[in-house]
């Protein structure tokens, strides 16, 4: 998500100023940061990094430098107080009002924050994207209003907002007709979707992606990142009646133990979410699970630790991210008292890694033998061969050429490693 918003501002900054992207930040006259608060440290990265650009900036007084994000919007003003050299601070909600606050600073050399969460959708006064690859991401809804107690998400982006359905289909459209063929769909909750369709009624998840299913161009669907309480029948049905829509479904569970997900305030329990998997997986047989863990969770004893191992087990996941709870400001399981010690969280972190591992080690072996339509994406910088991902997304590398990239191929998996495979072109191709 944050990718897609910096793309975003390369976008507005390019239309505006004709800025371009430059590699190095001592040539740039603007340097704008985005950052990411979900998990600690984030600050202590900004300001760390801010450090470097203040080295340029003394050499160049003229130099521009923006933080924005969800750093920006929790910190605002404290930023500069921090960073006196810092001209603007702006919340991922307001990046839309870039250009005007350049042109603001350019004239007047004043400090601006914008971190009002406006009702208005930015994404009306968003250009369209410049350049696209042959996989283009789509943001259909923003902020989250589930409230999950560790996270820090609904504070910093705000509320559910969707985007209407025309807007949607359009920015589709138009990707597709400059060579994308594979679209994700974006937000945090993207199956809470409800957005307005052009007839005045409200058109939920499932209906927007069999709607964008249909679009000329489109080869693969995909979406990022769906909650479990979410996974409608329709939705889970999708995946067996919507032929491009990928066999990949990342959902997260955080945790196996049912006493931790109500702590946590995730509306399921791990019963339901086992009940979800058997489903999903009896619509669309091959699909590839993954999932995002904390574990140390405030309260969480070693018998709860056990349910979230016991979880990865049954399910058996392609991959997932599994992270050390941190507490986050303001809120609620930050209040909390009895935390587990951090050598507590290492070690239990250590131990599910290492499941994990075995876990889609032994998911990407099965793959061996068989055949992918393998989507091809760029050579791959390890080896200079041609790399692509299966309808599963697994990365794949083979030897093709570069005149191949976006195309999708046939290939015979040969081998797995810890996150890739090795495949081997099949001659006789329909690509
Ligand atoms: N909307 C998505 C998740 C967005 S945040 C969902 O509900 O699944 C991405 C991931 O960061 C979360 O799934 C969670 O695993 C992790 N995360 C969020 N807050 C965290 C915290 N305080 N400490 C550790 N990990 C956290
Ligand atoms: Fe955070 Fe929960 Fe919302 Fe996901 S659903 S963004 S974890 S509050």
């Amino acid at each position: 998500m944050n990718e897609y918003d910096s793309s975003r501002m390369v976008d507005l900054m390019q239309e505006a100023y004709g800025l371009r992207l430059v590699a190095d930040p001592a040539d740039a006259d603007v340097i704008l940061m985005n950052t990411c608060s979900v998990r600690e440290k984030a600050e202590e990265k900004v300001y760390s990094e801010l450090g470097r650009y203040r080295l340029i900036k003394e050499e160049r007084p003229d130099l521009i430098i923006g933080v924005g994000g969800c750093v920006a919007q929790q910190e605002g003003e404290r930023i500069m107080q921090r960073a006196p050299f810092v001209d603007m601070v702006f919340g991922p909600q307001s990046y839309h009002k870039l250009p005007e606050m350049v042109k603001q600073v350019r004239r007047d050399r004043v400090q601006l924050t914008e971190t009002d969460m406006p009702e208005i959708e930015k994404f009306d006064h968003l250009p369209k994207a410049g350049k696209t690859g042959h996989s283009a991401f789509v943001t259909i809804m923003e902020g989250c209003d589930k409230f999950c107690t560790f996270c820090v998400v609904p504070y910093t982006r705000g509320p559910e907002l969707s985007r209407p359905v025309a807007d949607v289909l359009d920015e589709c459209r138009d990707l597709l007709a400059r060579g994308a063929v594979e679209i994700t769909l974006l937000g945090q909750n993207v199956n809470g979707y409800l957005g307005l369709s052009p007839d005045g009624e409200e058109w939920d998840f499932t209906m927007l992606l069999y709607a964008v299913a249909e679009l000329d161009g489109l080869i693969r669907l995909r979406f990022t990142t769906s909650h479990p309480m979410e996974m409608s029948d329709g939705l889970v049905d999708a995946f067996a009646e919507i032929p491009q829509l990928m066999p990949y479904l990342h959902l997260p569970v955080q945790s196996g133990s049912n006493r931790v997900l109500k702590a946590m305030h995730r509306g399921h329990t791990r019963e339901q979410y086992l009940d979800m998997i058997v489903r999903l997986r009896k619509a669309c047989p091959g699909i590839a699970l993954s999932s995002d863990f904390i574990v140390g969770f405030p309260g969480e004893t070693d018998t709860d630790f056990e349910d979230t191992l016991a979880l990865v087990r049954q399910v058996e996941f392609d991959s997932a991210y599994c992270f050390k709870y941190s507490p986050r400001p303001g809120t609620p399981a930050a209040s909390v008292e009895d935390g587990v010690p951090d050598v507590v969280k290492d070690e239990r972190l250590q131990r599910l890694l290492a499941l994990m591992r075995e876990s889609s080690h032994a998911r990407y072996r099965r793959q061996v033998g068989k055949m992918a339509h393998v989507l091809v994406e760029k050579t791959s910088r390890t080896d200079g061969d041609m790399q692509g991902r299966t309808p599963d997304f697994k990365i794949v590398h083979f030897e093709g050429n570069a005149r191949q990239t976006g195309r999708v191929l046939p290939v015979k998996i040969i081998r797995a490693y810890g996150q890739s495979l090795r495949g081997e072109q099949v001659l006789n191709h329909d690509g």
